[in-house]
């Protein structure tokens, strides 16, 4: 059999073409980054691990009708997405403050503000994916106002969608990352991955950190804490 097309490759995920252009195949490797791709390491299984999470919260978010770019999962590694052009911005919302956040503002990790924060970040390993706002978003070309607009609405509800669902499984959504691209027919959509590589996920009871700040921060444990994340969200499918 012919060897797919590799489209692109990212620092967690290769993508690869399919036989419909408008579909591409999402593969997810085990390469942990950090710190602008400073510290790496590889952890065996987190593609695995990563793959089924964001693939049971990119179909949650489906069936609340928020437009994204999932269409299936494959198998244990690969999943259909439509093909989107990235949009090349990062848009991060904040539940809670952590991160790099509490450092900025000189705020105790774990305060909770009374609104929600909205950061955006200039995709760019370059420049260090800079903090920038609307106005230089808009001034860089990536997106028009209202364009923005948009993202910001839809990145509202993807929130409280991903509120709602942690809630159950008993986690506290800190903080999380999003990515949104362009398809073919100019609609916008999210895309990327949703799991504890792009999200800091507090268990509610104990507090323990269940995301990528493990292997951040050399905590130990990473692919037990990510275990524990795709345990829960499967048993609410039983
Ligand atoms: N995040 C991410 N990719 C990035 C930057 C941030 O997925 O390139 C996620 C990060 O995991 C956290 C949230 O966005 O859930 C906020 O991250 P923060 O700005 O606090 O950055 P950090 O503390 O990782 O430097």
């Amino acid at each position: 059999m012919k060897q797919p097309e590799l489209l692109y490759e990212g620092k967690a995920k290769q993508l690869f073409r399919t036989e419909d252009d408008d579909v591409v195949l999402m593969h997810y490797k085990d390469t942990a980054t950090a710190f602008n791709n400073i510290k790496k390491a590889t952890i065996a299984g987190k593609g695995v691990l990563n793959n089924k999470i964001s693939a049971i919260i990119f179909g949650c978010l489906n069936e609340a009708g928020v437009p994204t770019h999932y269409i299936r999962r494959l198998n244990d590694r690969d999943q259909l997405c439509r093909r989107v052009e990235i949009i090349p911005l990062e848009i991060i919302v904040r539940n809670i403050v952590a991160g790099s956040l509490a450092k900025r503002l000189g705020l105790e990790e774990g305060f909770k503000p009374s609104n929600t924060i909205y950061d955006i970040c200039y995709k760019s390993d370059a420049l260090g994916d800079p903090l920038i706002n609307d106005h230089h978003a808009v001034a860089l070309g990536v997106v028009t106002y209202d364009e923005l607009k948009q993202i910001y609405s839809m990145t509202a509800r993807i929130n409280e969608v991903l509120k709602s669902l942690f809630d159950r499984i008993n986690i506290t959504l800190v903080d999380f990352k999003i990515e949104f691209g362009r398809t073919s027919d100019g609609r916008i959509v999210l895309a990327d991955e949703i799991s504890p590589d792009t999200c800091r996920l507090w268990d509610k009871t104990t507090k323990e950190r269940l995301d990528r700040d493990r292997f951040r921060r050399d905590m130990g444990r990473v692919r037990e804490a990510y275990e524990v994340i795709l345990d829960r969200l499967e048993a609410l499918k039983k």
